[in-house]
Order: C-alpha cells, then structure tokens, then sequence
C-alpha cells in the first residue's frame, strides 16, 4: 500500500509539526478532521512504502515568484506539445503555480527523472528546483496559505491562460476540495497517457537509469547534513558504533544497496582503518528495512541544521490530532 508524508502547520506557528509516514486512507482522515480548523496541511508529492523508501511520483512542477504565470502558461504549452496531455494546473495559495501531469514515475529517483523532464522542455525562471528532493511537500487542494488567507486551487487551462493574477485570486477565496481525491494521481491512472508520449517518458527514465550505472554507484537521495558530516569526520571514543549505526541505518533507508553503501564509507582512510567494524555492523542493519531519524540521538544532533529533512523527526509515531 502506498503511503505519504503528512504535515501540517498550526495558525501562528514558524514551522510546521515533524512529517508522519501515512497510509492514503490515513490523510484522507486528516484531512476530513483538519480541513476545517483551518490550518495548513501538505503532504508528499512522492510515494512512499510503509517503510519510507520511494516508490514514484507523478511529473510534477513548482513555479514560484514574479514571473510564475508567465512561466506556467508557458510550461503547459509544452508539455500540451511535447506529451499530448492537459496537466492540473493548481493556484498555491500565495503567488505561484503547482503542475501534476498524471504520468507516474516509479522508482525512488522519480524526482531526479522528472527534474530532467522539466530541463528537456525548457528553462523556467520561476522553476523552484528545490521539489526534486526526497520527501517534497506539496500544500494539500483546498487548505489554506496563511500569508494570504487564499486557498490551494485547482483551475481550468482556460482561467490559466485567460485570467491574470489578481483575478485567478479571486476564485482562490474559498476552500474547494474533494478530500476522497487527493491531489496527486494514483499509479493506475497511466494507462490513459498517450503512447508516443509514454515511449517519450521511457527514454528518460532509460537514460536516466544508464547514467546511474555509468557512475558505478547510486545514490539516491543528498546525504542529510549530520550524516554527511558524520561519515566524513572521525568518530569520539567511545562512539565508533552508534555512528556506524546510524550512517548504515540512513543508507538502508535511502535504499542503497549493501555494496553501495559499504563504497560510500571507504571512500574515507578512518573508516577504510576500521573496515571490519562498519562491515560487522552494516550486516546487522542491512538484514532488515530501517528507518531513520536524527531526534535526540547527540552524535547526529551536534552535525544537524534546519536544512535537514530529518531534524526533529521522530518515526512512525503519529497519532490523529482531532
Ligand atoms: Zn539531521
């Protein structure tokens, strides 16, 4: 079953609560019990399995800042060219545009080949390439944009192209939403993507997938700050193994595979020296799936900073606020 990252973010509040790991039916819930009180809410663009390793995404796009409309209309003509299909076209809420072409790419880089797609149709100024990372949140249809008490709505291609800015506005004052259907497309909907574009989308993911082998290694997501300074600096005494531990548990989540990640810790002398240790250790972890988080663990949390997706995550722990 697939399941999504959920977040919200209460009236007045500077950051929204940690992401929760959620089944479909789960956010549905949510929503029905959040919508109403008015805060805001996001979720994933991506798929994700109970475990939290991606499964795909539909080919999606962010356009953000002075010239998004512009840039919206533009990106709608060429992909209405280059894959023979009407994308949804959502008003954010604040000032610019999310594009969801009901197309799912399966696989956990389906946001890195969808970045190419969107580089192979064009450049876009206004293109926030910040959304092709793991767990990119989208603000949910119908919830609200606290700057601008505007609402997250879908419109036509016609109100796209036919109305500016303060008009498309205008039908963003009211909250519009079907909550039984989430915004972001289900995987079955591909059988009617036209067959010349399908073959088109192939190639990239073809493509894509020979550059990865070329490289010798994948990796499949950036490291998160704190494991990337904690695989690159040496250990205290005394914390050999709780590093370890953690960097094997971060990479088997990201699902590299076993030789993956033993190649991405030899490429540094200290652990190359303690080659038995982190083996001995990435055997453990590796015999099951993992999650990761860097909440109250010290040895990550002096490396950790805001930019880090899994700051103050705790996992698999929610419980419905209602
Ligand atoms: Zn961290």
């Amino acid at each position: 079953m697939s399941h999504k990252y959920f977040a919200y973010r209460k009236l007045g509040n500077k950051y929204m609560n940690s992401q929760k790991l959620l089944g479909y039916g789960q956010i549905a819930n949510c929503v029905n019990a959040l919508m109403k009180t008015g805060v805001e809410l996001f979720s994933s663009i991506q798929d994700y399995d109970q475990y939290g390793r991606c499964l795909g995404s539909p080919i999606y796009a962010d356009l953000d800042g002075p010239t998004a409309l512009q840039d919206t209309r533009q990106l709608v003509s060429a992909i209405q060219e280059e894959y023979m299909s009407n994308p949804q076209v959502f008003f954010s809420g604040n000032k610019g545009f999310h594009v969801i072409l009901d197309y799912y790419i399966a696989g956990p880089d389906c946001h890195l080949i969808v970045k190419e797609m969107m580089d192979g149709l064009g450049s876009w100024k206004s293109l926030d390439y910040a959304v092709y990372t793991q767990r990119r949140q989208f603000r949910l249809e119908g919830a609200k944009h606290h700057k601008t008490g505007l609402f997250k709505t879908r419109i036509s291609t016609d109100e796209l192209f036919m109305l500016e800015l303060e008009a498309i506005k205008g039908i963003a004052t009211k909250s519009i939403v079907d909550t039984n259907k989430q915004q972001h497309i289900d995987k079955d909907t591909i059988e009617d993507f036209d067959a010349e574009a399908r073959v088109k989308v192939t190639a990239y993911q073809e493509e894509y997938a020979k550059a990865i082998q070329s490289k010798g290694h994948v990796l499949h997501t950036q490291l998160s700050p704190c494991i990337e300074k904690c695989l690159a600096s040496k250990p205290f005494d005394g914390e050999w193994n709780i590093v370890i531990t953690s960097i094997a548990r971060f990479f088997n989540s990201r699902n590299l595979s076993y030789d993956q990640a033993m190649d991405m810790f030899m490429q540094y002398e200290h652990w190359q020296d303690d080659y038995k240790h982190v083996e001995k250790v990435m055997k453990t972890i590796y015999q099951r799936p993992s999650l990761f988080g860097c909440k109250g663990a010290e040895h990550l949390e002096r490396f950790c900073d805001v930019l880090c997706e899994f700051n103050n995550k705790e996992e698999l722990d929610f419980k419905l606020v209602r």
